[in-house]
């Protein structure tokens, strides 16, 4: 499976997803204090909320101060579907959702190893589908070696 970035609206997409991909709509964002009045932006969205969003995401990544989603800020923007009159105005606000993951502790399988691969992180090589750490697995290599 390879992945690319869409020309157009720049999404990541599948290549060879069983349907073709299709761009969302185009909203427009003004946020009058950057842009002055007649300024918009172009956001690709579902909705004005996901433009709002997609929009604070936009711009805390682009300027890479991340002030919206520390917090800082909260920028009311207004936002409106492209070719339509309505405009609505939506406040921007973002969360810093700390993450957490976990992964099987794999331990060398060599006969009084200790070593244990998520502590300290080493590369794990199988001799025969049996786990080894760098260490064992060089020593095992070795001896094979020298009973060649
Ligand atoms: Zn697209
Ligand atoms: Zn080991």
């Amino acid at each position: 499976m390879s992945l690319d970035r869409c020309s157009t609206c720049n999404e990541i997409v599948w290549k060879h997803e069983r349907r073709p991909h299709e761009c969302k709509p185009v909203f427009e964002v003004n946020y009058e204090p950057w842009y002055g009045e007649d300024e918009w932006q172009e956001v690709f969205a579902y909705d004005h909320e996901g433009a709002a969003e997609k929009w604070g995401d936009d711009s805390d990544s682009n300027s890479g101060e991340y002030d919206i989603v520390s917090g800082k800020s909260s920028p009311v923007v207004k936002v409106r579907k492209k070719g339509e009159d309505e405009i609505q105005e939506w406040v921007v606000t973002g969360e810093a959702v700390p993450q957490y993951s976990a992964e099987r502790a794999v331990w060398c399988a060599a006969k009084g190893c200790i070593t244990k691969a998520d502590e300290y992180r080493l590369r794990f090589l199988d001799i025969d589908e049996i786990p080894h750490c760098q260490t064992c697995f060089r020593r095992v290599k070795d001896e094979q070696k020298s009973q060649q």
